[in-house]
């Protein structure tokens, strides 16, 4: 038995009981750990719907060239299905993402443009209107815009969703996602409302965006945007894919919060996931007096730690930013200094 190309291992993810960090929450909570994927994150079921979903409306022609402002997991997985059928791509970021993300999507055959961070998404050096610009000039060119283009949520109703009602039996009642474009915590939740309209569905934002807000207030408050080292969610504007009516509350996380918290998910419960992972679970875990003994959450769990590797899990990079505290850090390095001498 065989599959004929990677792209038939998207998806079908396992559902996995966490057991040591949650021990003191009543509920039972699993992580739908989505670093399984072949290009090692959730994205990767949005990409190739985007390119299925353009192919079908005549917006993707053979030989074309795809481009795509990208952190890079959807450029992983936008990269692998351009493999596989035949595509170009180009894709925009900006200078905060690992430096690994990007050489990966080299490694794939993907063309990288970084753009700079701290620059609003109209002025013309952000990597949305970069994105934009060269879709207009490159002949034969598809901008997949995974913010605005709502495919990007379409796959997780036609496949999250469905995989996490028949992993729990239907017992799911609440589920709990990190939200940026918001495809995969609008997707994932409209179909499982469709299901059961009484699962609780928990967005998790990071100090710095601005959505947490707009959800409590309808505001797009500028005021609330501030540089954050998170990857992958939040963000500074409102993409299409989310409908705010699936979602029943949003849950701030500090960055401080979010990379102590994927620490501890790797070291006490064997999954290496991205920092996300971590902002997640955090969210969560401020949340938990809400829950009760027969709870059933589900987290979703975006990416592979591999990733951050130069951040998150580099103990250096962490008591840069005061993440790590130092008395913890010296005990680590006098311990290292004391097993030398042994
Ligand atoms: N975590 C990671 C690591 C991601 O790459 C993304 C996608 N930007 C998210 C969380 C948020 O997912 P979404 O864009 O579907 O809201």
């Amino acid at each position: 038995m065989w599959l004929n190309n990677i792209l038939e291992t998207i998806g079908n993810t396992p559902l996995i009981k966490l057991n040591k960090i949650t021990k003191d929450i009543p509920a039972t909570v699993l992580a739908k750990v989505d670093y399984f994927n072949p290009g090692n994150s959730i994205k990767d079921r949005m990409a190739i719907k985007m390119i299925e979903v353009a192919e079908k409306e005549g917006k993707l022609k053979p030989g074309g060239t795809i481009i795509e402002c990208t952190s890079g997991n959807t450029g992983m997985g936008l990269a692998l299905a351009a493999c596989v059928k035949g595509y170009k791509c180009i894709f925009t970021t900006t200078d905060k993402q690992s430096k690994e993300k990007m050489d990966i999507l080299k490694a794939v055959g993907a063309e990288v443009i970084v753009c700079p961070t701290n620059v609003e998404p109209d002025d013309p050096r952000s990597y949305y209107s970069i994105a934009r610009r060269l879709a207009k000039e490159i002949p034969n060119s598809f901008h997949c815009n995974q913010y605005d283009n709502l495919a990007n949520r379409l796959a997780h109703y036609e496949s999250t969703g469905p995989e996490i009602w028949e992993q729990t039996e239907g017992k799911i009642t609440h589920l709990v996602c990190t939200a940026g474009t918001g495809g995969t915590v609008t997707g994932t939740a409209m179909y499982l409302k469709e299901k059961n309209p009484n699962i609780q569905v928990w967005a998790i934002d990071v100090y710095g965006s601005l959505l947490t807000k707009f959800f409590n207030t309808g505001e797009v408050d500028m005021n609330e945007v501030h540089p954050y080292v998170s990857e992958g969610f939040g963000e500074d504007f409102v993409p299409d894919n989310y409908d705010m009516s699936v979602i029943d509350r949003f849950e701030q996380v500090t960055d401080k919060d979010g990379a102590v918290m994927a620490r501890r998910i790797a070291k006490e419960e064997g999954l290496f996931c991205g920092y996300s992972a971590g902002s997640c679970l955090q969210g969560l875990m401020q949340l938990k007096d809400k829950l009760k003994k027969d709870d059933l959450v589900v987290c979703i769990f975006h990416d592979h730690g591999s990733r951050y590797v130069g951040k998150i899990y580099n103990d250096q990079w962490m008591m840069e930013r005061g993440f790590l505290d130092v008395k913890s850090f010296k005990d680590i390095v006098n311990g290292r200094k004391n097993s030398q001498k042994l």
